[in-house]
């Protein structure tokens, strides 16, 4: 049983106006098997949250804590953090050419378990579970990220999910740009690791389509850099047929 607990999180962004706080005060609890979907409007600092947790350098936590079971998060390592149990799919996924994907995934499960995983087993498990989200096998001997279309980084992110198992996840705008057949899959890889690890889920959307294939336990709505509201699976439904209108500041009449 894991948990990750985020309070009273502060977060400034430098540009080149100087410093900025995006977030400003989030608190939030994510247990194993627990998933909460944190919904909001564009430039609410959901991706902000994910990069923060994750512990992108562009991002300065000026006050609060992030633990997993306890431990202070925020003074590990990026690498500290994934081996730690935490995983963040990236909204938008760097290249690293000349890296094929077979490669980064064994070196990725290296770096996460402290040690090589075995040979037979690990090959036998990238295979099911490509073969799961229905990626071609020739998609392992590909440079990571490089010509990947948008389905397929999301595919890729997935695999990494089910592959290094992680205790909490974090995945940020996952159903962005897909299809409805590439949701689905997407979505039900995102069930199978859920299901085979009890892993916590911390599902960053702004749309709620993928909700109807990923159930949440938990909503949250984001909104200028802190949670709003926050309820059931009933908020989304509410937010679908509502939007984020009577979050918004009421515009100026004219
Ligand atoms: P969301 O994911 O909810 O759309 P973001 O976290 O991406 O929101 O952004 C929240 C706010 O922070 C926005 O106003 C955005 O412009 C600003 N912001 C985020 N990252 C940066 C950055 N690296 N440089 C400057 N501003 C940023
Ligand atoms: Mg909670
Ligand atoms: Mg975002």
């Amino acid at each position: 049983m894991s948990t990750l607990e985020i309070r009273d999180l502060h977060v400034s962004v430098d540009t080149e106006q100087g410093s900025k706080e995006i977030l400003k005060g989030v608190n939030l609890t994510v247990k194993s098997g627990e998933t909460h979907a944190i919904m909001g409007p564009n430039g609410s600092g959901k991706s902000t949250l994910a990069y923060s947790i994750a512990g992108h350098p562009k991002y300065t936590v000026t006050s609060g804590t992030v633990t997993l079971d306890g431990e202070d998060v925020l003074s590990m390592s990026v690498d500290e953090r994934a081996r730690a149990g935490l995983f963040l799919a990236m909204q938008y996924p760097v290249e690293v050419p000349g890296v094929t994907v077979s490669n980064f995934l064994r070196t990725a499960k290296t770096a996460v378990d402290g040690e090589a995983p075995k040979l037979r087993t690990w090959v036998k498990d990238v295979k099911k579970s490509m073969n799961d989200l229905r990626m071609d096998e020739g998609f392992a001997e590909r440079g990571v990220n490089e010509g990947f279309s948008g389905g397929e980084k999301k595919r890729h992110e997935i695999l990494q999910l089910e592959l290094l198992k992680p205790k909490i996840a974090i995945l940020d705008e996952t159903d962005s740009g897909l299809d409805v057949d590439a949701l689905r899959v997407v979505s039900e890889g995102v069930n199978r690791a859920k299901d085979e690890t009890d892993a916590g889920v911390l599902l960053i959307t702004h749309y709620t389509r993928i909700l109807r294939y990923i159930k949440p336990d938990f909503v949250h709505v984001f909104v200028d850099g802190k949670v709003a509201e926050e309820g059931g699976p009933e908020l989304a439904e509410r937010l679908e047929a509502e939007g984020y209108d009577r979050f918004l500041p009421a515009k100026a009449k004219a």
